[in-house]
């Protein structure tokens, strides 16, 4: 209140007495009283507020415009980069073919080389210079026999690790998440590897950290680490995110987002195209397009090593 007093004598001072204001709020009520300030500022007040009102509004409107262009401009160079298709996984170092997505028994990774290798290459013997089949396990690229023990295989890793390798570090913060091979359960050690081997390149360390955020219900946050790791190329990511503008009913961005992770290799995009074209919320041509989109992901990692080794075990099953 005592501003908005202070203000209109102010005004009124100023606009309505030639004289110094030395004391502000007598000179205006004087003039008040005689009928002078009370017209004149009125009238001068008003015509002046609309003015200054109209050229405040004037410069928020602009001002306004810019700022939205400008994040309308951030949206679309977000969303440019978001949905652009990103690179794959490497292709096998030994057969050279490219690697299935199927995680856990597609691929493995080695710390005794820190190669990923794939299901085929390691169901197929090693042989060694003879051309005679190696017996006991070894690893297929570098031939290092297997870890005998966990502290053994732990070992390898923590040497990994200090070659700043992102694989090693990414496990060695899931060791520290559900405190395995004797490390102390520490979900902060955790999420600081897990931001390192991300950092360093491992793309489903993002999509750790937003599964972290997921289960503890920041939305926000779990999105934006699964965007990071989407652009990186992780389809487990790609299809959260599918997922998530299904469920906000942005059905545009669900389907651009599948059909992504399906040229990555994603079966359940698949599945979620076939049902939001059953609900309605994709064409039959969308379908369509998924469908043989998979199929060419199927023929680019199909090998008779690899069905070989599915059909041996189901640990070997790669799509
Ligand atoms: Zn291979
Ligand atoms: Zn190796």
């Amino acid at each position: 209140m005592s501003t908005i007093g202070k203000s209109s004598s102010d005004v009124c001072s100023v606009r309505g007495s030639e004289t110094a204001p030395s004391n502000k709020i007598t000179s205006c009520e004087q003039k008040k009283k005689e009928g002078l300030c009370e017209n004149n500022s009125r009238i001068t007040n008003t015509t002046s507020s609309i003015d200054d009102v109209s050229n405040d509004i004037d410069i928020m409107n602009i001002s306004n415009s810019k700022h939205n262009e400008e994040l309308k401009r951030a949206a679309e160079l977000h969303d440019e980069k978001l949905f652009k298709q990103p690179p794959q996984e490497e292709d096998c170092p030994i057969c050279f073919m490219r690697m299935p997505t199927l995680g856990s028994t597609g691929y493995k990774y080695y710390a005794c080389c820190g190669k990923v290798i794939c299901s085929g290459c390691i169901f197929a013997p090693v042989y060694d210079n003879q051309g005679n089949i190696v017996a006991g396990k070894k690893c297929p690229f570098c031939r290092t026999p297997a870890p005998y023990t966990d502290e053994e295989a732990a070992e390898r890793e923590r040497k990994r690790v200090e070659l700043s390798d992102p694989i090693a570090i990414h496990n060695l913060g899931i060791y520290y998440a559900e405190g395995l091979y004797g490390l102390p359960q520490d979900y902060v050690k955790a999420l600081e590897l897990f931001h390192r081997a991300a950092e360093l390149g491992h793309t489903g360390a993002y999509r750790t950290i937003g599964c972290i955020y997921d289960v503890k219900v920041d939305e926000k946050k779990a999105n934006h680490y699964y965007e990071l790791a989407a652009i990186g190329g992780n389809v487990n990511a790609r299809y959260n995110l599918g997922q998530v503008e299904w469920r906000a009913g942005n059905f545009d961005r669900a389907l651009k987002h599948h059909m992504i992770a399906i040229r990555g290799g994603e079966v359940d995009s698949v599945n979620s195209i076939k049902q939001m074209y059953t609900k309605g919320h994709a064409t039959k041509k969308d379908y369509t397009k998924a469908l043989q989109s998979y199929q060419e992901y199927l023929g680019e990692i199909k090998s008779t090593q690899r069905d070989e080794a599915a059909a041996a075990d189901e640990d070997y099953r790669y799509y």
